[in-house]
């Protein structure tokens, strides 16, 4: 029997994941996942795909997703959980992400070709194409532009396309039109699901960290991707002095970032639970 892990972050086909949600699921199974939430960008769309495949293999499945928003000029990702994803509001939400990823993308390209390396629309279309063909990519955004590049022999790798030309700040990245972190736990808390400081461990200025701190999240990523114990210790603190609950995942994206596995980081039981008794009291 194994240990009960779950993990909490994860992507699939539906955005810039490289497995579809039923293999994601297949995998969790194999590596002996318990528990596990697909957190796509902006998009929910994994989720009745997903459901009938976790209930047969017995892991717990938890609703979630990862939005993109922008604080004080940065980007800043926040996880919502334990909504149901056909939720109202959920769904504009989503969708208000699509139209602003539309226009970004194709003011992305559009600074691409200023600079001398032209992709055309189709050619990010092709790049987006994924495996199974019949699972729609809701969510387009910069790897699928960086991958358009590789394959057009810019760049060497979607790293070096992030390096040199789409990282925040970097000649080619336009930010778009910015969701704001307060709408954004605004409508994760209108459908009764709880938000989530993601990997705050990637977040490098520390006024930007006091900032999120102070705003109304039920709580914090402290286990993230290949990060160790010593890492995670700040934020388990904090989320102990907030009386926060405590998540973790892998943010796995399969082989466009082949070094992080499904499963590395990840809470356990106790953990798990609390969540759910949250969830369970907010309904
Ligand atoms: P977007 O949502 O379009 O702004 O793109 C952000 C996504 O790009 C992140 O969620 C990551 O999956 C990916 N990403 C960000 N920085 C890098 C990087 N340096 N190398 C590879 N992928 C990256
Ligand atoms: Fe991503
Ligand atoms: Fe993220
Ligand atoms: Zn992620």
């Amino acid at each position: 029997m194994n240990p009960f892990r779950a993990d909490l972050h994860c992507h699939s086909t539906c955005s810039d994941g490289t497995l579809s949600p039923t293999e994601i699921v297949h995998l969790a199974k194999q590596i002996g996942l318990s528990g596990l939430s697909i957190t796509d960008h902006d998009t929910v769309e994994a989720y009745p795909i997903v459901i009938e495949p976790c209930l047969q293999m017995g892991i717990q499945l938890l609703v979630g997703a990862e939005f993109s928003t922008v604080l004080n000029g940065s980007s800043v990702h926040i996880l919502g959980y334990g909504f149901r994803y056909d939720n109202i509001d959920i769904k504009t939400l989503c969708i208000k992400h699509t139209e602003r990823r539309l226009n970004r993308n194709l003011s992305i390209l559009n600074l691409l070709a200023k600079n001398g390396m032209p992709v055309s629309e189709e050619e990010l279309t092709a790049a987006c194409v994924s495996i199974p063909e019949d699972i729609a990519r809701h969510t387009v955004g910069r790897p699928h532009i960086a991958l358009a590049m590789v394959r057009k022999g810019y760049v060497a790798t979607v790293q070096e396309a992030f390096k040199k030309y789409l990282s925040d700040g970097m000649p080619c990245y336009i930010q778009g039109t910015a969701i704001t972190v307060e709408e954004t736990i605004e409508v994760i808390h209108g459908a009764k699901g709880i938000a989530v400081i993601a990997h705050p461990h990637l977040v490098h200025d520390r006024q930007l960290v006091r900032k999120l701190l102070t705003m109304d999240f039920d709580g914090i990523e402290c286990y993230y991707g290949r990060f160790y114990p010593q890492h995670h210790r700040e934020w388990l603190k904090i989320a102990e002095k907030k009386k926060w609950l405590v998540t973790g995942g892998s943010d796995f994206h399969g082989s466009i970032k082949p070094d992080i596995h499904l499963g590395c980081s990840w809470i356990g039981e106790e953990q798990f639970l609390a969540i759910q008794t949250r969830l369970h009291q907010m309904h």
